[in-house]
């Protein structure tokens, strides 16, 4: 039997984002709200990655909400599950489990212009009515797995899986393993696995920029202090904050500082690699930064190894036995794993969202690009916000401190239109269109355009739809205030969208 619920916000997601936005609505008092989450299970990136060798590569102290510091990590960079550990903890102590309904996944939402409200239906055919839409479905979810010739044959007597869907019903003990794939997964999975496998081939598109992860654990004696006085705890976050900080001045397009970090890594790879020819070829022929720049200290020296052996020459086709590369080479192997990433700018293909207009979200995209305001709203889809949206990822710092920005932001909207007394709330066409120009500028010129790469960064036009240009704290600062000049406030009528913005904006009266 399927069920109706009806709420005043909606948010879709129990990651970072969705548990992030519930708090924020708790702490403003708002009480209205359910949470959907397709899984069985809190917790988004850490409960679906569970590979082996699964950590943070920006120090938990920042990777974790400021206003619930955990004085209990047991090392600086964090093992995935330790924090889904802290995930569990957090949605514990706000209470928040009531919220969740859990097995349900989101499939559509429609804005009901004359009610004002959105209708979503799940998979599971239940329907919810909510005046507030709030994305946290995460950009890193949904695995890409490439469409090679002969997976299928392979499938059929050897697995096969991606890092993100490890199958830990397979023993890998003296097998030979292939892994596709050298990006900030397998570079995790690569060095832990090693050990256990008998023959380990990876299979190398572009090399990686990796550099040595200053990981330690976190003494007792420490947790005590950090947990008597958070004071402290909160002085090295600070200190961590502003030295990943000051790494976004060498992604925004300032290249003496990207040579001094490559110059770093090419020292710290012929101190553990000593084949020059190898070395070679786990050399990037693109400048640091223009793909994430992965942290690893036991990378590099697992080439060392006898039984590991890097292919540079590409994957053509699988067949029923291995993994044919590109000068048609036939590599057997007995399993294969998919370090090869997520579907990023297409991830809103997954949801069927429809706007003020009839729109829809995903094609509106398409044709046109993926663009928002602030990386939160779009024109023509009213009290919709996204957590962790476009062009709001990072390469140098925590997005968790982008999602904490947003979720506040989130409720200093909901703050104005109560203050308004006003329901809905789109952002005007113009206003998105000169923020995209503006980060658009900025991203033409920062690395991941001028750095010679391409990556999951941009989208199929080379445009790059995933990544804040600039400084975290400037983000705060735009997101401290609502533009109100930015937004229509009022109910939103039929006819208006893209197009139009803006011609039929129902004035309402401030409630000063
Ligand atoms: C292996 C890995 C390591 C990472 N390491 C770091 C790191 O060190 N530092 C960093 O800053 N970032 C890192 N990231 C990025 C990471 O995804 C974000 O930091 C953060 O966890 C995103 O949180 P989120 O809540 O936005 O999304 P997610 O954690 O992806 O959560 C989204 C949730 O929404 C649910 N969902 C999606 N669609 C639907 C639907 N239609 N209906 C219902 N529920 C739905 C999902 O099941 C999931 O639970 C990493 C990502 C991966 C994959």
């Amino acid at each position: 039997m399927t069920a109706h619920t009806t709420t005043d916000v909606l948010i879709i997601g129990t990651g970072f984002s969705g548990l992030g936005m519930a708090i924020q609505l708790q702490r403003s008092g708002r009480d209205d709200f359910v949470i959907v989450e397709k899984a069985d299970a809190i917790g988004g990136t850490w409960r679906d990655n569970t590979y082996p060798g699964i950590a943070c590569d920006i120090p938990s102290l920042m990777y974790s909400f400021s206003y619930e510091q955990n004085p209990h990590w047991t090392r600086a960079y964090s093992s995935g599950r330790e924090i889904w550990d802290y995930l569990e903890d957090v949605t514990d102590k706000y209470g928040l489990r009531d919220r969740i309904r859990f097995g349900v996944e989101l499939s559509s939402a429609r804005w009901d212009a004359d009610e004002g409200v959105w209708h979503a239906t799940a998979a599971n055919g239940d329907t919810y009515t909510a005046r507030i839409l709030v994305s946290g479905i995460g950009a890193l979810h949904i695995p890409r797995i490439p469409e090679l010739r002969g997976l299928e044959d392979f499938k059929q007597n050897r697995p096969a899986f991606h890092t993100a869907q490890w199958d830990h019903s397979v023993d890998l003990t003296g097998k030979r393993v292939a892994v596709i794939g050298t990006g900030a997964s397998a570079i995790q999975v690569i060095p832990q696995i090693a050990d256990q496998v008998g023959e380990l081939r990876v299979f190398q598109r572009t090399a990686p920029w990796v550099m040595p992860r200053p990981d330690h654990p976190i003494s007792p004696k420490m947790r005590d202090v950090f947990e008597r006085m958070p004071g402290i705890q909160r002085a090295y976050r600070y200190a961590w904050y502003w030295f990943l900080e000051s790494r976004a001045i060498g992604f925004n397009g300032h290249p003496r500082v990207q040579k001094v970090g490559e110059r770093f890594v090419q020292k710290y790879m012929a101190r553990k690699v000593a084949d020059p020819d190898l070395r070679k070829k786990l050399t990037p022929d693109y400048r640091m930064g223009c793909k994430r720049v992965l942290l690893a200290s036991d990378y590099f020296p697992v080439y060392e190894r006898d039984n590991v052996h890097l292919v540079t020459r590409g994957v053509e086709r699988l067949t029923a036995k291995g993994v044919v590369d590109a000068d048609g080479v036939e590599h057997e192997v007995d399993a294969v794993i998919f370090g090869t990433g997520f579907h990023v700018v297409d991830s809103f293909q997954y949801l069927d969202v429809t706007g003020a207009d009839g729109q829809d979200l995903a094609k509106e995209f398409d044709e046109h690009g993926v663009e928002t305001y602030l990386g939160i709203n779009v024109a023509g889809f009213p009290n919709l916000f996204f957590l962790l949206g476009p062009n709001t990822g990072l390469g140098h710092n925590s997005v968790v401190f982008m999602i904490e920005q947003q979720a506040k932001y989130v409720v200093r909207m909901l703050d104005e239109m109560d203050r308004r007394r006003v329901r809905t709330v789109d952002v005007s066409k113009p206003a998105q269109d000169s923020f995209q120009r503006r980060i658009q500028d900025k991203l033409h010129n920062g690395i991941w355009s001028t750095g010679g790469c391409t990556s999951w960064y941009l989208d199929a036009k080379g445009v790059n739809r995933t990544i804040w240009p600039g400084f975290t704290f400037s983000y705060w600062w735009e997101t401290l205030r609502v533009d109100t000049e930015a937004y229509e406030w009022g109910r939103t009528a039929p006819g208006r969208g893209r197009a139009n913005a803006g011609s039929d904006h129902e004035p309402q009266p401030a409630a000063t």
